[in-house]
């Protein structure tokens, strides 16, 4: 029992440690991936279980420090081969109005910070920001729902007591009682909440960071071609792109079609078309200063709800 709740310790300490690098390096090291054609999103669609295409490692990085930081990511990651078979309604998010949203990290895991954000950590930036797009996409007539709460998240008892009900596949050996609401954790509950009550689509929230290149700034965008709903995530991938070209037409803006990372576990195993938007990074000072611009904010996220407003209007 001792060696159990030792190994638990050292296991919930361990991806808590790594949640940041997750978040920060490895979220960066997509950038470098392809965006993907026609050919493989169609493939990922059909069999979800396909060969990674290894893209991730054969693209041109930006600079030296970042291909370490690449490195170390990788290493660091909690593998999480995916995604999960099919066995969901790919079509389950037609004609509904509500729209989760994700606003990243939160509890145990904090997420990145910097020294330009004066104690700040992202988990506070993203909720704060996803509550100001729930503000305006319910003024679009949408539903919106969040992930999280400031103060409470569900536990891995209650999110596999609700798996087991659905009849929903999960990875016990990744579900680990460490109740710190990780990637994975909240995946799982977003389909919950998708299962029982259909949304449109899955946003999620994130602040980047790179401490070895602080010149690098502005928003990235990810979704997962190795997804069964990666041609809707791939039309709200480009709508949010379009919108937020317009919004910020001096903004450095990187789209970018994840097709195989383990990190991207909330644009992987989710059931519903999602996307990530990284919005700024912590480690530059610009960035870092609007992230906390209440008229920034209010124009960023005027611009996710626009293009959400704009994808589930013209969707088929
Ligand atoms: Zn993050």
């Amino acid at each position: 029992m001792k060696k159990i709740l030792l190994l638990t310790f050292i296991i919930a300490t361990t991806l808590l440690l790594f949640s940041c690098a997750l978040w920060g390096g490895i979220e960066t090291e997509a950038r470098t991936d392809a965006v993907p054609d026609t050919e493989s999103a169609t493939r990922a669609t059909e069999t979800p279980t396909a060969e990674p295409t290894g893209n991730a490692t054969e693209q041109p990085t930006e600079s030296a420090t970042e291909t370490e930081a690449e490195t170390e990511a990788e290493t660091e990651a909690v593998t999480l081969p995916g995604p999960p078979e099919i066995t969901y309604d790919v079509n389950a998010h037609l004609g509904s109005k509500r729209v989760l949203i994700d606003a990243g990290h939160g509890f145990a895991d904090p997420g990145c910070t910097s020294d330009y954000l004066n104690g700040v950590y992202e988990s506070q930036l993203t909720y704060e920001i996803a509550t100001l797009l729930a503000q305006k996409l319910t003024e679009k007539g949408y539903e919106p729902v969040m992930l999280r709460g400031t103060d409470s998240f569900p536990t891995d008892a209650e999110i596999r007591a609700a798996v087991a009900e659905l009849g929903m596949f999960s990875r016990d050996d990744v579900l680990l009682e460490n109740n710190i609401f990780d990637a994975y954790e909240r995946t799982l509950w977003g389909n919950v909440i998708h299962r029982r009550n259909p949304v449109a689509l899955m946003i999620s929230l994130h602040v980047n960071a790179l401490p070895e290149a602080e010149y690098v700034r502005g928003t990235e965008l990810y979704y997962t071609v190795d997804n069964g709903c990666a041609e809707p995530s791939a039309k709200l991938t480009a709508f949010i792109e379009t919108k937020l070209k317009t919004a910020f037409p001096d903004t450095r803006l990187k789209t970018e079609g994840c097709v195989w990372n383990d990190s991207f576990i909330v644009t992987k195993w989710t059931e519903m078309p999602s996307v990530l938007v990284e919005m700024a990074y912590a480690t530059n000072p610009e960035d870092a200063e609007l992230l906390f611009d209440d008229a920034w904010r209010d124009k960023d996220t005027a611009a996710l709800a626009e293009a959400i407003d704009s994808y589930i209007a013209t969707r088929g």
